[in-house]
């Protein structure tokens, strides 16, 4: 989470892949997300690669010739992210000045040791992505007071937010073992449904089908069982960000919710796009944590740190796109929904990190917390469409003429994220896509 910005972040650098300097690249020079891959006839073990352009530089390939820092080449040649996110901002700034040197234009190898480069080079096209990390533990929040106001006055209009929101960020525990990549199709659930005016629930396929837009930032090195994380450690703690869509399912979720929270309504699918990218390529779009009225409680003293105050939010727009199967076969691109900016969230990722290891819990390299919905204060900012048709009252009408209240079989749900402000060169987080398939 380095707030600090070194010549990686220089807007204008380039790379001797042009693909990388066309002006919206979501991978330019100065992004250089994480992903790990496989090709049709290539490895069949998942290798790590930096996306640049249209192309994979494979990290596997690339310490193999020597081209990396001793230091990290072994976790460069693992399947997986975990040993490079254990091994600390250190280890993550030298990498990424290492591939910045490479790639660069102007400071990367000539002649012969280009080469060297080049025959690590993958195009985009032809790898198939796999989830970059192995995540042991996924937790999800609710950080969109935006969100937990539109939620909360759905059901009780006149008191929205519980007494505990502005004190704690509120989470619960997902589920890590149906994290999906990107691209994965999701089968609507089936569960238990009890409509409003009926005298028992019953068992069957999901009616209210819905997604939410959030990030997912990853884990470091984490902290044993028993100790905590200051506030102030999150920089070295936080890893990357991906996009992630927390399936859910509205009608299961508001039978089973009480008194525990969410558990089969969320737990069957989780999507997250195939690129990290990392806090230190975020850097140049740090912003201020959101702005408290007033009249709304300081936070305690653990969830208070000077940088974090001043850096700890993150300028990010993410957007909401669906492409439903009428719009498919008519060859119809696909429609965006919403528009929001992850600068609206009253919690921040650090402060989520803070207080999931507040009492002692031990998070690992890779765990994964989910922000929760992103949800501006606009309508054309809701991350989900709960909010987006309030429950179904006032539907979306897509310019096909289509309505939704909420996802039907075969609608494809497509987040994007990107960041982008003077001075910087925009970056990119690329795709999260999900088909859905009717229930089984
Ligand atoms: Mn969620």
């Amino acid at each position: 989470m380095a707030l600090t910005l070194n010549s990686t972040h220089d807007a204008a650098r380039r790379s001797w892949i042009d693909s990388a300097n066309v002006p919206d690249a979501d991978f330019p020079l100065q992004n250089l997300p994480y992903g790990a891959f496989t090709t049709a006839n290539g490895h069949r073990t998942p290798h790590l690669g930096v996306a640049i352009g249209d192309k994979i530089l494979d990290l596997h390939a690339a310490a193999t010739a020597g081209l990396l820092p001793a230091s990290v080449a072994g976790a460069c040649q693992e399947p997986t992210l975990n040993a490079l996110m254990a091994a600390g901002a250190g280890a993550w700034s030298e990498l990424r000045a290492r591939l910045s040197e490479l790639l660069g234009a102007d400071s990367g190898p000539t002649g012969e040791p280009r080469s060297r480069v080049e025959a690590c080079l993958v195009p985009q096209r032809n790898a198939t992505m796999h989830l970059a990390a192995r995540t042991r533990d996924y937790s999800d929040f609710y950080a969109s007071i935006h969100h937990a106001t539109n939620v909360g006055s759905m059901l009780r209009p006149d008191n929205p937010l519980l007494p505990n929101y502005k004190w704690i960020p509120i989470g619960y525990h997902g589920r890590a073992s149906s994290l999906v990549v990107s691209g994965t199709p999701v089968r609507r659930p089936h569960g238990q449904l009890k409509p409003a005016d009926a005298p028992e629930p019953v068992f069957g396929p999901c009616k209210n089908f819905d997604y939410e837009l959030e990030l997912g930032a990853f884990v470091g090195p984490g902290n044993a069982l028993g100790e905590r994380i200051p506030l102030a450690s999150a920089p070295a703690q936080l890893f990357g960000v991906s996009l992630l869509n927390d399936w859910s399912a509205r009608d299961l979720q508001t039978w089973e919710y009480q008194p525990l929270g969410p558990f089969l309504a969320k737990n069957f699918a989780t999507s997250l796009s195939p690129w990290i990218v990392t806090f230190e390529a975020l850097a140049p779009f740090r912003a201020p944590a959101l702005a408290r009225p007033a009249s709304d409680p300081a936070p305690l003293p653990y969830l208070v740190d000077h940088d974090d105050a001043a850096h700890g939010g993150l300028e990010v727009t993410l957007e909401v796109w669906l492409l439903t199967a009428k719009m498919r076969l008519a060859g119809e691109g696909a429609h965006r929904i919403s528009r929001g900016n992850f600068n609206t969230m009253y919690w921040t990722l650090g402060q989520m990190l803070a207080h999931h290891a507040s009492n002692g819990c031990n998070l690992s390299p890779g765990d994964l917390i989910g922000s929760g919905t992103v949800s501006g204060p606009s309508r054309d900012s809701r991350g989900c469409l709960l909010e987006y048709t309030w429950r179904g009252t006032d539907p979306l009408r897509l310019p096909n003429g289509e309505e939704r209240k909420f996802l039907a079989d075969g609608d494809e749900v497509i987040f994007r994220g990107y960041a982008e402000r003077a001075g910087a060169r925009r970056i990119g987080l690329g795709e999260c896509r999900g088909l859905v398939l009717p229930a089984a």
